[in-house]
């Protein structure tokens, strides 16, 4: 019998090199940047980098500068490597050494990064990150422009581009959001050009405003979630994308249990007739949502099965229904596809009211994460 302790995590890296593809087509010329933060969005930043670097893709974008170092490990030849979070001066030296550049997000972080640039005897390579609506990161825009022309005259920098983020993507309802931020984009590129006296390397839009705003491209896009294979499933944008990811476990039990059966901590399920129950190797702790209890779908044989009760620390269980025909060993997708069925990540957010990325980033880092060619 196959028993296997825990659950492991699928990547179809022929799917993702399909999804590259369908993005690079959709986008033309505009390069793609591709967002591998906080571990490839839960699908293995190593593997995923690799697997990328074999699709040519050469321009990355993460959120710290410890993830950066392993991209460009995996990717020796990358061309670009952007921070987008806030790198301190201590992380300069090794920014400069590997070619890592972080943006700049106000004059004093431009100063502090310039200081340590010519104190390790050189200069750093950055891009300036634009507020233009966003209100996280970045030059408030317009307020904070002559702040952001001064830090382009740092001695210790080399201000290669800028780039802002889309607070709101709804072309169809609210336009008005997105072409606000776009006038503000453009109004402190002329100034910066200006000053700088030459054109910067510019990128403002993620996966949904590349898919649903081809007229903001810049000069780069950054794509996270379509990579992925989410939030451009329909071919009604520019390009069309398939999840990658699975996640699978086994069945370490099946009982048949009569009816009236309780379930799991306080009995929160009972069962209504004579069935099968299956016990599986997942639960909270590897992000299988306590919030599935009782509502999340898996597969086993190729059926939908519901999760039956609570879901514990370390496992879960599922209502097979009679004469099941499951064994112990058997295969569960607890995110995927098993015969013609499929659950995934969307699905799942939606009975836990995130989404999609909230669900894959939740799959524990201690899951074996498996890459087949
Ligand atoms: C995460 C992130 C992206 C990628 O967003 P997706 O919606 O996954 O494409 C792009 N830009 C910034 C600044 C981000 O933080």
């Amino acid at each position: 019998m196959n028993y296997c302790n825990g659950s492991w995590v699928e990547v179809d890296l022929k799917r993702l090199r399909r999804n590259v593809e369908s993005i690079r087509k959709g986008l033309g010329k505009t390069r793609m940047i591709a967002v591998v933060k906080s571990d490839a969005y839960g699908h293995g930043l190593e593997g995923m980098a690799r697997g990328l670097g074999a699709a040519s893709v050469r321009n990355f974008a993460v959120a710290y500068p410890a993830e950066a170092q392993v991209v460009r490990r995996e990717v020796p030849e990358a061309e670009r490597i952007v921070v987008l979070g806030v790198a301190r001066p201590d992380d300069v030296p090794m920014l400069m050494a590997e070619r890592i550049t972080p943006v700049v997000v106000s004059a004093e972080h431009a100063r502090l990064l310039s200081d340590a640039a010519l104190a390790a005897g050189g200069r750093l390579k950055v891009h300036l990150k634009l507020d233009t609506g966003m209100g996280r990161l970045g030059f408030v825009c317009p307020a904070d422009v002559s702040e952001a022309v001064r830090a382009l005259k740092e001695p210790g920098l080399d201000v290669e581009g800028a780039c802002m983020h889309f607070a709101i993507v709804e072309p169809e309802r609210h336009p008005e959001a997105a072409e606000g931020q776009a006038r503000k984009f453009a109004a402190a590129m002329a100034e910066l050009e200006a000053a700088a006296g030459r054109r910067l390397f510019r990128h403002m839009s993620s996966s949904r405003a590349a898919l649903l705003m081809p007229e903001c491209d810049q000069d780069a896009v950054r794509i996270g979630i379509s990579l992925y294979g989410y939030g451009s499933a329909k071919a009604d944008g520019r390009f069309a994308t398939e999840p990658i990811l699975q996640w699978k476990s086994r069945v370490m039990q099946v009982k048949s249990v009569p009816a009236g059966f309780a379930v799991g901590y306080y009995g929160a399920y009972v069962t209504e007739r004579p069935t099968d129950l299956a016990v599986v190797s997942c639960g909270y702790t590897d992000g299988y949502l306590r919030l599935l209890g009782n509502t999340g779908d898996v597969l086993v044989g190729g059926k939908r099965r519901r999760v039956a009760g609570r879901v514990s620390m370390n496992w879960l269980t599922v209502d097979l229904g009679p004469d099941s025909g499951v064994r112990a060993g058997d295969e569960v997708v607890l995110l995927g596809e098993q015969g013609s069925e499929s659950v995934w990540a969307d699905e799942l957010a939606r009975h836990c009211k995130t989404i999609a990325y909230e669900i894959l980033t939740d799959i524990s880092r201690q899951i074996e994460r498996r890459y087949l060619e």
